[in-house]
């Protein structure tokens, strides 16, 4: 079994985010020469979200043409984040990882026109979707059939140590929020350049000058679905872990008072 790989993925990228913070993960990004996975929203209309950048707000011209620099020159891959990043539902979807969502629990014709809605805008700016990257990672069969009906077969999210094929699509999971060293497998590391701290970036700049190597692209981690038994196997068994975690979790919330699984996070 190889050793572990992994992919950067930034979450939230749109022309109103905390801009001082995205050129802080850039330049770390820029000097170790990795190509992340950046999920643009494409309408942001999330109020908590805009006012990170309430400082540092781009002409939207500028935000594309930044965007589009990223994916042309630098080799970034671009992931459709939602459309409009408002949570209109509270359904869990498939992972259950939060109980709000964009799309989950919607009609199969409000997910079409915001799938549409979202992929026209990048792709009218030039911008090529290299995957669909769930606002909350809330998302249900539907959204799955949407994307798939607009061309949109690989997501970035999904519980396990090697990417897979499900539900006629390829994920690629997402189950770290920070650079941790580990034995094996394809680890997606998720951050929120929004709200990073300094000591976020310093960890990300620590863990890259140790495991720089070791850092391959989306498109990489994409074409390397888990293909032997060991690896199904594993899969399998994370995705056991971490769903059932979810949906304690999920209990908790909704049962507050059963002492029993009282003392969570
Ligand atoms: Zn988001």
């Amino acid at each position: 079994m190889r050793k572990a790989n992994y992919v950067f993925r930034l979450d939230d990228v749109s022309f109103d985010m905390n801009l001082a913070n995205f050129q802080k993960i850039q330049s770390i990004l820029d000097k170790y020469d990795v190509q992340p996975i950046i999920g643009v929203i494409p309408c942001n209309r999330d109020p908590k979200l805009a006012g990170y950048g309430k400082d540092s707000r781009m002409e939207e011209d500028s935000f594309w043409l930044m965007v589009q620099n990223l994916q042309r020159d630098k080799g970034w891959a671009i992931a459709l984040h939602g459309y409009d990043h408002v949570y209109c539902s509270n359904k869990g979807g498939i992972l259950k990882t939060h109980e709000r969502s964009e799309f989950a629990g919607l009609s199969e014709a409000e997910q079409d026109r915001k799938i549409s809605l979202g992929k026209k805008i990048l792709e009218d700016h030039g911008l090529q979707i290299a995957a669909f990257m769930a606002p909350a990672h809330t998302f249900d069969k539907t959204t799955l059939k949407v994307l798939a009906a607009h061309g949109i077969q690989t997501v970035t999210d999904g519980f396990g140590l090697y990417p897979y094929r499900k539900h006629g699509m390829t994920f690629v999971p997402q189950i770290m929020a920070r650079p941790l060293p580990m034995p094996f497998g394809i680890f997606t590391i998720c951050l929120h350049p929004n709200t990073m701290r300094d000591k976020d970036f310093e960890r990300v700049e620590a863990f890259l000058s140790e495991y720089k190597r070791d850092v391959i692209s989306f498109e990489e981690a994409a074409a390397r679905t888990a293909d032997c038994i060991l690896k199904k196997l594993l899969n399998l068994f994370v995705r056991w872990c971490f769903s059932t975690r979810a949906t304690l979790k999920m209990i908790q919330r909704k049962f507050k008072n059963i002492p029993l699984l009282r003392g969570g996070a």
